[in-house]
Parts: C-alpha cells; structure tokens; sequence
C-alpha cells in the first residue's frame, strides 16, 4: 500500500523570512506564497503536501500580539485535525514569546507546530531562510511508526530545533539567533537530522484544547542596583495591575530594603501576583539560598525556578486570562505546564 504524503500546512505571520527583492524597485516586499515552489524548487522534491496560508496584512514580529497569538492558535485549532504538522513564519525578534504562549494556548498538542524565520530575506544570496523553511518543514512532517516525533512548539534555527518556550532570542546578526541554556535542543539537522529523543516531550492522549483568553495586565520591574522606591512604588500601584515579574540578581536576589520588601507585601496583599525570574541566562531562582532572597519567599513571592522571562510573560497573561482562583494561579506559576521550567 502507498504511503500517504505527510501534509503540513505553513502559516506566514511576516518577518524579514517572507520578503523578496524585486527585481523592477530593488526593494523589498512580501513574498508571494501561491509561489512558494517558483521561489524554492526545492520544495518539489519533497515528499510532503504542502499547503500555505498567508495572514492578510504581515507584520514585523516587533508589532506581535495577543490578539494575534489568539488568531494563530485558532487557525491552528481549525486545521488541527487536516494535518500532521505545522509550520509558523515569523520575524525572529519576538519568536521565543509567541512559541511560549502557543505553547501555554495549545493544551495536549500532539502535532509539531514549528516556528522558523531568518536574519536575510529568502529572496536573498546569501539568505538562511531557504535552509531554515525546508528543515523546518521536514521536522513538521517528520513521522515514525505513523506517528509525528515532535509534539509541541518547537523554534528551528540555524540547524537547531528548540523546545520553544525554552528559548529567547540573544543575537540580531549571527544566523544563529536563538538560544535554550537551560534545556537541552531536541534536533539537529546536519547530513541527517538527529533527534534528541529523551529530550522530546511525550504526545498528549487528551484532545487539542485552545485557550484563547489572554490577559495583560502584567508589569515588569527589572532591578538594578540604585533603583527607586518612587519609581517602583508607581510600577506596584499602577491601576488594574494583576501581576508583576521582579527580574532579580543571581539566583532569584534583590535588594533587602526594608521599603523594597514592604511594597511588595503590600502589593501581595491586594493580591497582586509577584513572580521571581532571575535575570541570569542559565541558572534558576532558589529562593531562600541566599538572606537576600529568604524574605521574598516568606511574603509570598512565587519563584519561577529556571524559566525565560519570555515564558514567564505569556505564562501569566494565560494563567491571569483562564480567571482562575489566585492560589491556583501561584501553584501553576511554580510548577511545570509544558516543559518550559525544571523543578
Ligand atoms: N524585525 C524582524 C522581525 O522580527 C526581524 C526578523 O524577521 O528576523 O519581524
């Protein structure tokens, strides 16, 4: 019996992967998609059915969001069951947030979605793009027994796929633009593409749940040493603020000024949630390993152990959207989802 071609369906967001130079204006502009195979012939010799759908107006993923995380979530949620895998076009610059609230939008995934991009426009000599969409469309499609080998939200980059919500971007100029300190890549496509299997998450039995209340009333307070009480008090009394991320020293440190500690219980008490994300790379936050961070612990802080800041972000606009109760929230905010902490 033949085989059935493995179909995947490329979702074009925007970013500089999709621009070509044309010829008559010398400038670039968006790519065609009805002529995906003209551009690269490659394609041709693939043995994967491959359909594409283009968002109406483009954008620079510096312009993304959540509006448009829901919009891709349900698009994906509508083909989700028309195809085994998932490729998202996407600028590069805001990658590591979108693969990390797809992440938390697509409960019990059990289909590769794979986002990829370049620093050069596919329509370029010397473009990363072609490499990036031809390998990414491989792993979408890539099966085993009948069965997809990846099943989660992966970013693909410059011979590497990551687990998505794992990673941020660390480099505007090397083709190798994304990192994943803290958790190991899943792939890596060199003659063949090798899969890091026990690093890949196992396929949900349940069905595809799409979660697509969002909710950003979310700050950022980044400490440095210096900071000020009137700047920071501002930031936790802002109006309709739900939760906060501190991005602390070290091992989940910050300063421990009695009126730095005060506003925060402060804010604790109003019921303001506090998450810990250490703006170290690699590591994670321990709360209680140092006096300077003991005192956090003890008025509630909920420490993010090693996860992204860009995961930490859009794991509270789901956990704030799904209106759960706060002690649920602070629960889920410590522990794991979808692989993107270790505890
Ligand atoms: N500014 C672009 C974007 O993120 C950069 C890129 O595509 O890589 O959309």
């Amino acid at each position: 019996m033949k085989q059935k071609r493995p179909k995947v369906l490329l979702i074009y967001t925007g970013g500089t992967i999709g621009m070509i130079n044309d010829p008559n204006t010398g400038s670039l502009k968006p790519f065609d998609f009805k002529s995906l195979s003209l551009q690269i012939p490659e394609l041709k010799n693939f043995n994967v059915e491959l359909s594409s759908v283009s968002f109406k107006n483009p954008i620079d993923s510096s312009d993304m969001k959540p509006e448009i995380w829901v919009e891709l979530a349900e698009l994906i949620g509508l083909h989700y069951n028309s195809f085994d895998g998932f490729v998202v076009l996407h600028g590069s610059d805001t990658m590591s947030f979108t693969a990390s609230a797809l992440s938390f939008m697509l409960e019990n995934l059990a289909k590769p979605v794979i986002l990829t991009g370049s620093q050069l426009p596919i329509g370029t000599i010397r473009t990363d793009g072609k490499e990036n969409l031809i390998t990414a469309i491989e792993i979408a499609a890539a099966q085993e027994k009948g069965k997809p080998i990846i099943t989660e939200v992966c970013i693909y980059f410059e011979y590497k796929l990551y687990r998505g919500n794992r990673t941020f971007k660390y480099n505007s100029e090397h083709f190798d633009a994304f990192k994943s300190p803290n958790y190991p890549h899943l792939a890596e496509a060199g003659v063949e593409i090798m899969y890091n299997k026990p690093a890949i998450a196992k396929a949900s039995k349940g069905k595809l749940k799409l979660h697509t209340s969002l909710n950003n009333d979310i700050a950022v307070l980044h400490l440095f040493p210096g900071i000020s009480k009137k700047i920071t008090t501002t930031i936790l009394q802002s109006k309709g603020l739900k939760a906060v991320v501190i991005l602390t020293f070290g091992a989940g440190n910050a300063t421990t000024k009695d009126w730095f500690i005060d506003e925060l219980k402060t804010a604790i008490k109003k019921g303001i949630i506090i998450y810990n994300v250490t703006q170290c790379q690699q590591g994670r936050v321990v709360q209680g390993m140092y006096q300077t961070s003991s005192k956090l612990k003890q008025i509630g802080v909920i420490g993010g152990s090693d996860i992204t800041f860009e995961s930490a972000i859009t794991k509270l606009m789901f956990l704030l959207g799904s209106k759960s109760a706060t002690t649920q929230i602070k629960k889920a905010l410590a522990g794991n989802l979808r692989g993107e902490l270790s505890n």
